[in-house]
């Protein structure tokens, strides 16, 4: 059971269509390089704080100097969905965070220290901003993309995305990018499932956020959530009694999508 997790952000799961994509799986077994010990030497912290540190052993005690503690070793990951997950004692962290500024393994720091509460969103907003910066610039351009004026919601959606996992599926979903379209007319949300190279993601309808409000959008991202658990478990994508008892567990009226009128 984890105790606390982020996944998702979206774009950041554009980041790699090859090389350092920063939507992460915390189920694929990829681990770069394990730090233990859970003492540092005071002169060896000193000396990471210079740097950008170099591997899974410089980042601990960067973050330990940082007042990260509670946390026995870290392990670097190569997987394309978790960006930061706490286990017990054991902190998860892509290996694309080595690159971070302070502002951003500081927020690493908030979010293992403050597992709940306000401080903790805001960690997660910085951790997952960092993500969507690294993808900005270097992902390839999707066919279907965020009109730029909703970028900030598409952010906002990303983190309910992660919350929503955690609170509702107890974490087992993988992070998947959350697009707002403002094509989609006739329903209120989608889930694609990954394909041909596509990964996954959630698109929820402009239009439907515009009407109905953050609240009905927030059922609307369950109503996504539970088929992106249908595709992930290896269940058929439709709405039948497995949706509807997994809709009833996670807190929403098991019914389709209804279209916008
Ligand atoms: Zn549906």
């Amino acid at each position: 059971m984890l105790s606390s997790l982020i996944q998702g952000a979206g774009r950041a799961a554009k980041i790699a269509q090859d090389a350092a994509q920063l939507v992460f799986g915390w189920d694929e077994p990829a681990v770069a390089a394990t730090a233990g010990s859970p003492s540092e030497a005071g002169g060896d912290m000193a000396r990471a704080e210079r740097a950008a540190p170099a591997d899974a052993s410089a980042l601990l005690a960067r973050l330990r100097s940082m007042g990260l503690r509670h946390v026995d070793a870290l392990l670097l990951t190569t997987n394309r969905r978790t960006m930061v997950s706490i286990k017990g004692r054991m902190l998860r962290v892509h290996e694309g965070y080595l690159a971070a500024g302070n502002d951003v393994l500081t927020a690493i720091v908030a979010f293992v220290m403050a597992r709940r509460g306000a401080g903790r969103t805001a960690a997660m907003h910085v951790i997952i901003g960092y993500a969507r910066g690294l993808t900005e610039h270097s992902a390839p351009a999707r066919v279907a993309r965020t009109h730029p004026a909703d970028e900030a919601l598409a952010e906002r959606l990303e983190i309910a995305h992660a919350e929503l996992n955690e609170a509702r599926f107890g974490g087992e979903l993988q992070g998947v990018p959350v697009r707002v379209s403002r094509r989609m007319k006739s329903r209120l949300g989608h889930y694609s499932p990954a394909r041909g190279g596509e990964g996954a993601e959630i698109a929820i309808s402009q239009q439907h956020l515009k009407k109905h409000g953050w609240a009905s959008a927030m059922e609307t991202l369950l109503h996504e959530m539970v088929h992106q658990w249908q595709a992930e478990t290896g269940r058929p994508l439709d709405h039948g009694t497995q949706f509807r008892k997994k809709a009833r567990e996670v807190g929403i009226r098991p019914r389709a999508t209804r279209a916008v009128d």
